[in-house]
């Protein structure tokens, strides 16, 4: 380290230090991680990176360096690198703070400074998002993203009008004639055959719990999740009635500052923390159900977060203790069944779920719930879609090659629908589908769940 103001620029990095070391250098997270396989170079590898942050706290390499600022940057930030440590090495903290100093040492580039601007004002957040939604619903986007010339091999622009397209909900609900029960319908992928013979009756599965029973649930609402995605939360609190959860509105929530802390804006993200440590602790509930990746790890990482807050620290982990993925509450013996949805859907394991979280089993466990729908293997399932955040903007080029082998994994799965549980993933993957002209579509799980318990009649008289 040359100057004070190196060190100064590292100090996110210094903080970590002990953290650094437990890598033994083995070697064994390089096969997991998208970028090592696709580039071939150790400094795009989770060690390699792991390497040069070390070097930036020993002082032998400039955080504003060009080396540095390249390779961090190039992360995707997925954390397929953490399982598979026999370290524990804590990767996805460190690459927080390998941020921070990168956000300090340079001036962010005017696109990036504008959308974490964006999402830190509540005011300004709800304003892009109805601009986005009249956008996608004149059809602008999705004519757009499928006119645009393609010229170049990935063009950004094409590439973000497809994501806010793949935005809406595409699952396309038809009255069915031959089903013979009130209020079924016919369920399918717009676009695709109707599965053949007629929909079954529904099975109107036992209720176990009382209204409120299992306890007080509140909604993490989100940002994107809320602007473009209400359907999925709205499901999520239907589905959350329907298994006996008292679910209760908490004004004052936010953003969860995911996109801050990747960003390594992390004044913004202890801001966006702290006011919604402060709504949801005064909400005084069971628990904080969330419906997306990214921001259900954002929220059991508070803790670590605000630790070195006086005022809210405690809260901060009393909240992250308390936050669930909707897929928690709901998945199980306990979960109710609903009424038969004949469809072939995949699952791609959104990485904030499966590596952050560490939820595999759960996500699955709600879809194979459902009465004849038929779930698909996806092959490397567990591997990033190239989405992360706006990775596939970015980084058009890199995140379009990673996107592109999920969506022929998708493809080739032979299904209708591919389920995911993280509002980037759906935009990132049904991008891709769009523009591929596959007519293959995404949906959160519980949207399916919910679906099914709509066509067994748990809502009727709601
Ligand atoms: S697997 Fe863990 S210990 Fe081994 S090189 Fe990677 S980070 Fe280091
Ligand atoms: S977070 Fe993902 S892209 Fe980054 S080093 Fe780990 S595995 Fe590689």
């Amino acid at each position: 380290m040359k100057n004070k103001s190196d060190t100064a620029l590292a100090a996110a990095l210094w903080a970590q230090e002990d953290r650094l070391a437990p890598c033994v250098h083995c070697g064994f997270c390089l096969p997991a991680c998208p970028t090592y396989v696709r580039l071939g170079d150790e400094n795009d590898s989770p060690r390699g990176r792991l390497h040069l942050m070390r070097a930036v706290v020993e002082g032998r390499l400039a955080p504003d360096s060009q080396a540095f600022q390249t390779h961090i940057d190039r992360c995707l930030g997925c954390r397929a690198c953490e399982p598979v440590c026999p370290s524990s090495v804590a990767y996805g903290v460190l690459l927080e703070a390998a941020r921070e100093s990168v956000f300090r040492a340079r001036k962010t580039p005017f696109a990036a400074r504008t959308l974490l601007a964006v999402f830190s004002s509540g005011v300004l957040t709800r304003w892009s998002m109805l601009l986005a939604r009249i956008v996608r619903g004149l059809g602008f986007a999705g004519f757009a993203a499928r006119s645009l010339p393609r010229g170049r091999t990935f063009h950004p622009v094409r590439f973000g009008l497809a994501m806010l397209e793949a935005s809406r909900g595409r699952l396309r609900l038809e009255q069915s004639s031959d089903s013979g029960a009130a209020g079924a319908s016919d369920y399918r992928a717009a676009g695709s055959a109707a599965p053949s013979g007629s929909v079954a009756a529904p099975s109107h599965g036992e209720t176990p719990w009382k209204d409120g029973s299992r306890g007080r649930v509140a909604m993490l609402r989100g940002c994107v999740q809320a602007g473009l995605f209400a359907r999925v939360n709205d499901a999520s609190e239907r589905v959350l009635r329907a298994n006996g959860y008292q679910v209760v509105e908490v004004r004052g929530q936010g953003c969860c500052g995911a996109l801050h802390t990747h960003a390594g804006d992390a004044v913004r993200a202890r801001e966006l923390a702290r006011a919604n440590v402060r709504a949801l602790a005064a909400a005084d509930v069971d628990f904080v159900a969330v419906n997306a990746a990214g921001c259900g790890a954002a929220l059991k990482e508070y803790g670590h977060l605000l630790e070195a807050d006086e005022e809210c620290g405690e809260a901060a982990a009393a909240l992250a203790d308390s936050t669930r993925d909707i897929s928690e509450l709901i998945a199980g013996e306990a979960g109710r069944v609903g009424a038969p949805l004949p469809a072939r859907v995949t699952y791609d394991a959104a990485c904030h779920l499966c590596h952050a979280q560490g939820l595999r089993e759960e996500p699955l466990m709600l879809l194979e719930a459902i009465p004849e729908l038929v779930v698909l293997p996806l092959r490397d399932a567990e591997e990033c879609c190239g989405g992360a955040g706006i990775y596939g903007i970015t980084h058009a080029e890199l995140g379009g090659e990673i996107g592109a082998d999920k969506i022929s994994a998708v493809v080739e799965t032979g299904a209708e629908i591919v389920a995911t549980g993280n509002p980037g993933c759906m935009m990132q993957i049904g991008a891709g589908l769009i523009l591929d002209e596959s007519d293959v579509i995404t949906c959160h799980p519980v949207e399916l769940l919910d679906e099914s318990y709509r066509r067994a009649g748990f809502y009727d008289g709601r």
